[in-house]
């Protein structure tokens, strides 16, 4: 009887350590999609997402994922702009 009880314990506590580790795969594998990266500031990039169609400029001052947003049914052209004093473009 006493047997039967330790081995009950042992099941139990066997599978609930199985389901600890799942939710913590499943949580583990879920983080980044749950919590997505830090927007970059790219303000100072003059990053412009440019309609070809129409000639709108949208000027980027916050990259988040990378996501170019249509205009006039087009997807929008990522245009970098050389900005005055940038070393990483001279
Ligand atoms: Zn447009």
């Amino acid at each position: 009887m006493v047997v039967r009880v330790i081995v009950a314990v042992a099941i139990a506590v066997v599978i609930a350590m199985v389901g600890f580790k799942t939710l913590k795969a499943v949580g583990g594998g879920a983080t980044p999609t749950a919590r997505p990266e830090e927007p970059e500031d790219v303000a100072e990039l003059a990053v412009f997402f440019v309609c070809r169609e129409c000639g709108t400029e949208l000027q980027v001052t916050r990259l988040g994922e990378a996501q170019v947003p249509r205009h006039c049914g087009e997807k929008m052209e990522v245009v970098r702009r050389p900005v005055p004093g940038d070393p990483t473009l001279n």
